[in-house]
């Protein structure tokens, strides 16, 4: 972004200079000229408006700046700014500027260099024009977006962070691969030395010039212990923009059911039917739950959809909560610090439902995950849980079309990385395998 204002800022003083140079009285301009590669002044277009035809002012929102400061301070008068607030009071709040929001103004390209137009971009997407050139008006438009596609490849040495910082990849790539395409495949904590991938994925730019990171991944192979994954993105349900990750089988890379309903745990106590406990003086005490150690506070999570059945602080369970998920499948959590949820609530994949405690029987931090198949505590590392949603048949035809070219160009990208495009800065570089998708 620094980058764009020293190139905007640098096109207006080729503006001041040029305009300079037309009036041969003007003193030469302080500001010294980059080296003689000032171009003829093309047409530059922002905002919908020609910028070659006003002086352009940029600034950002300081302290104690208002609308009327900064109209007031350009020398528009008292009564011409409430004319403006007046007019534009339904389609623009004056009191939304936040401190350090850029704004520009279009000036005439006279003496007074009085503003005509008042341009406040509350985020990089959006800008708010208040033009008040002839008549007054206010509106609100988005820059023009643009996807590139790009693809990528990598082997993995240590982690998966490393390899795409190895190539000025994007971060963002990893966190896309590991939690929401292969989070029920594989376990990126245990990469293989010698793992590797491809990715073919899209980055989103703003008026071409703003890199705004990874905007989403179309296709991903993964081969993790020499076993190839396959996963390609595809909108199974379009009135809900629903889009899901399948392998070459049309199957759901997702499952019913997460592993873990916490993050980054250890597993201090697994399900066990004939557990004896010292305590107890080496009685079988059963343990119908799979104990999941993590710090007092750590989100709980729905392990998959469901509503809430049973919310509530009891005996030894403690706090706990209860999810139906299905007909067949029931999930538990017990000792929580504080639940989240209230019975009827329906709850999705990933929801946070509480927070790690001690509450109820326990000797330490953490969550008690009892599932429960048609009634009975079962364990869950030995189900073979259902997979999420699949293609229906008469999608599943359109699907293997629709991979079809996808897989090959993934099959067709070499995994050697070009030594020349390493050293390149992230997301911006142009390659040859790239193309403008929008
Ligand atoms: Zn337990």
């Amino acid at each position: 972004m620094g980058n764009k204002y020293k190139v905007t800022a640098f096109l207006v003083l080729i503006i001041l200079f040029s305009a300079c140079k037309d009036n041969p009285k003007k003193s030469t301009p302080i500001v010294k000229a980059e080296p003689p590669v000032v171009e003829e002044v093309k047409e530059i277009h922002e905002f919908g408006y020609n910028l070659n035809d006003y002086v352009v002012k940029r600034d950002t929102i300081k302290s104690g700046d208002s609308f009327g400061h900064i109209l007031g301070r350009n020398h528009i008068g008292y009564s011409t700014i409430h004319n403006i607030v007046e007019a534009v009071k339904n389609t623009f709040d004056i009191t939304s500027l936040q401190l350090g929001k850029p704004y520009t103004l279009l000036c005439a390209k006279d003496s007074l260099q009085t503003p005509e137009c008042f341009i406040y971009q509350p985020n990089l997407e959006d800008y708010v024009v208040v033009d008040f050139k002839d008549s007054i008006q206010a509106y609100t438009e988005q820059k023009p977006i643009s996807y590139i596609e790009k693809s990528a490849t990598g082997v993995i040495n240590s982690s998966i962070s490393e390899t795409l910082e190895e190539q000025g990849l994007s971060p963002r790539l990893a966190f896309k691969l590991a939690d929401e395409i292969y989070a029920w495949t594989i376990d990126f904590r245990r990469l293989q030395k010698g793992d590797r991938f491809k990715v073919i994925y899209t980055d989103k730019y703003i008026d071409d010039t703003i890199y705004t990171g990874v905007h989403n991944i179309k296709a991903a192979y993964f081969e993790h212990n020499s076993e190839p994954f396959y996963a390609f993105a595809f909108e199974t349900d379009s009135d809900k923009g629903i889009v899901d990750y399948f392998n070459e089988d049309a199957k759901n890379l997702r499952r019913a059911f997460l592993k873990a309903p916490v993050q980054f745990s250890r597993i201090s106590s697994r399900y066990n039917l004939k557990r004896r406990i010292a305590v107890y003086g080496y009685k079988v005490r059963p343990h119908k739950g799979t104990d999941f150690a993590a710090p007092i506070g750590t989100p709980i999570m729905a392990t998959a959809n469901g509503t809430v059945t049973k919310s509530e602080r009891r005996g030894g369970n403690g706090n706990y909560v209860k999810i139906r998920h299905n007909a067949t499948y029931e999930t538990q959590y017990l000792h929580m610090s504080k639940r989240k949820v209230k019975v009827g609530q329906y709850v999705k994949q990933g929801d946070v439902i509480g927070w790690v405690g001690m509450t109820g029987n326990t000797g330490g931090p953490h969550v008690c995950y009892r599932f429960w198949v048609n009634g009975k505590q079962v364990d869950p590392f030995k189900q073979k849980l259902p997979q999420a949603q699949s293609i229906s048949d008469s999608l599943k035809v359109e699907y293997l079309e629709f991979i079809k070219p996808i897989k090959e160009q993934l099959d067709d990208i070499p995994f050697e990385i070009k030594p020349e495009l390493i050293e390149e800065p992230k997301g911006e570089t142009v390659r040859q395998n790239e193309h403008l998708i929008s």
